[in-house]
């Protein structure tokens, strides 16, 4: 008979929901961190009275009413709405694509103009596919969604930027993430449940971990043999590739570097996140994180954070998988091995290899943590 019932690699949502459901059933959980702090990529820290989201803004959205309802026994949710600014050299544009930004690119007023406008860049595209071609890249599905115009200033800089490869090298579902709406609607989310948790992401997992004996500052596969002694059964949210010791290889990611500034101003660009959409600019977004929090605290100081994108290697922090063919197939062995692992639950975004949303990820959590209680 083993210490724990469980051991939860990773205190970042999937850990955490996971941790909680168990814990609740009355398991004994044991919950280890590599970092110095709980909540994965989601934590937050308070600098200037305002909550800073350490690792690139989150914001909470979902159409799933159980996880909404879940969520908010840990936290109370404000009312933000994400609507950020597109800055093409200077021009601004509203995202997502919407009758706001047809207004700016094209000087458009209705949706029939929009609409018209739309299929005449399409009805391009489709000439020069011989029509019914389905698109095979990012660049095809971005020109066939939303025409040329609107991939030239608002998609193609950013998305190289992003994911540093062009865009004819890119799947075509991450584009698909974006809404277009025929409306003047700036919403960048379609779900109805949106907001931010008053008093932040950290205190939220904070509390869905009491109960839970939680440790930091943990290698897990530094001392695999050690960990894996203390609990029946492993739930590891860590790099899948990573945890078979790259055995077919590494799997890609890409990594972000952020370099966060106090500005002696109230506000600094007027909104939570303006992406700059050229190829030049080095940053791919600015983030200015009081706007989370409807300008709170305004004491003359501002904090921002530019965000830059970069290529990842062994040892770097990795934030996005790139889901091309070529990772989806090495990912797919590595998703075999983790088959056979009977005693070890894999799930999370570094676990499963996905490009998650934070809703998916605690979705995923609860139904994988009903199978075992
Ligand atoms: N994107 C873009 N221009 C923008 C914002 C997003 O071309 O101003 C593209 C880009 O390829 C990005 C994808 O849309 O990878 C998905 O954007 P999302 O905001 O969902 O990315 P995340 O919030 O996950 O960073």
């Amino acid at each position: 008979m083993k210490k724990y019932d469980y051991l939860i690699v990773g205190t970042g949502l999937f850990g955490s929901v996971f941790a909680n459901q168990l814990t609740g059933k009355g398991k004994k959980c044991l919950a280890i961190d590599k970092r110095l702090n709980i909540a994965g990529n989601i934590y937050s820290r308070e600098i200037e009275g305002v909550q800073v989201h350490m690792y690139g803004p989150h914001i909470f959205h979902t159409s799933d009413k159980e996880v909404w309802d879940y969520v908010r026994q840990f936290a109370e949710f404000n009312h933000f709405h994400y609507e950020p600014v597109a800055n093409y050299k200077g021009e601004l544009f509203n995202l997502p694509f919407n009758m706001n930004t047809f207004h700016q690119m094209w000087g458009v007023n209705t949706p029939e103009e929009a609409e018209r406008e739309l299929e005449c860049q399409r009805k391009r595209f489709l000439a020069e596919h011989q029509g019914g071609y389905e698109p095979q890249n990012l660049e095809e599905q971005a020109i066939k969604l939303i025409g040329y115009d609107i991939y030239v200033k608002l998609i193609k800089g950013y998305t190289e930027k992003q994911w540093g490869r062009p865009c004819t090298e890119l799947p075509a579902f991450i584009i698909r993430r974006l809404p277009v709406r025929l409306r003047y609607d700036n919403n960048y989310f379609n779900d109805p449940y949106q907001g931010i948790p008053v008093g932040g992401y950290t205190q939220m997992v904070e509390k869905m971990l009491s109960g839970v004996e939680v440790k930091l500052d943990c290698d897990y596969l530094a001392d695999k043999e050690y960990y894996d002694s203390l609990a029946e059964r492993i739930v590891y949210t860590g790099p899948i590739d990573a945890y078979f010791n790259y055995c077919y290889g590494s799997l890609e990611y890409r990594s972000l570097r952020f370099e966060t500034e106090i500005c002696d101003m109230d506000n600094y660009q007027g909104c939570a996140g303006m992406n700059f959409t050229d190829a030049e600019t080095p940053y791919t977004r600015i983030v200015e994180h009081k706007h989370f929090e409807f300008g709170k605290g305004n004491t003359g100081r501002t904090v921002i954070t530019k965000e830059y994108s970069s290529e990842w290697k062994q040892g770097d922090e990795p934030y996005y998988p790139v889901n091309d063919l070529k990772n989806q197939k090495l990912y797919t062995k590595y998703g075999q091995m983790a088959d056979r692992e009977t005693n070890v639950i894999f799930g999370g975004r570094l676990a499963e290899y996905k490009y998650y949303d934070m809703d998916k990820v605690i979705r995923r959590a609860l139904d994988i943590s009903k199978q075992f209680v």
